[in-house]
């Protein structure tokens, strides 16, 4: 995807406004170096190394750094890549867009649209009704159950 095209399809996101704000100090006392890791300093957990790559329970999947609702456990699928996967997320305030230029190629970096830690990437062959594939951090998400 260009990013012309990227910019098109997601509501690209400058800086993360509307955010709750806690300094990195606070964030290593509160989260697990695994989740620091990946939530604060955008790291990739191994794939198929996390806990909710093969889970289908039902329930609603929340950012493990502030409990944001994220994630509908009926949009989550199997993509065999390794890592869990979703065609959409709860709502279109759940999640920020931001493009991402590491690594030598153009991706669509995903954030927690209130405390703005890293969640993953999503991707253009997701299944439908979307074709996107939220690919998303274990360790970013804990699954609770549904209100
Ligand atoms: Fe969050």
């Amino acid at each position: 995807m260009t990013n012309a095209a990227a910019h098109n399809e997601f509501p690209f996101h400058a800086m993360d406004a509307n955010q709750m704000t806690k300094t990195e100090e606070e964030w290593k006392k509160i989260l697990t170096p695994e989740q620091y890791h990946v939530l604060r300093e955008k790291g990739t957990e191994p794939p198929g190394s996390g806990t909710y790559e093969m889970v289908f329970e039902d329930g609603i999947y929340k950012c493990a750094a502030c409990g944001n609702p994220l994630f509908d456990s009926k949009t989550k699928y199997d993509a065999h890549c390794g890592w869990p996967s979703f065609y959409k997320p709860l709502t279109d305030k759940s999640v920020t867009y931001h493009s991402d230029t590491t690594m030598g190629v153009e991706r669509i970096e995903v954030r927690c649209g209130k405390c703005g830690s890293h969640l993953g990437h999503v991707f253009d062959d997701g299944p439908q009704p979307t074709g996107k594939r939220f690919c998303m951090n274990s360790v970013s998400l804990d699954l609770g159950k549904r209100r």
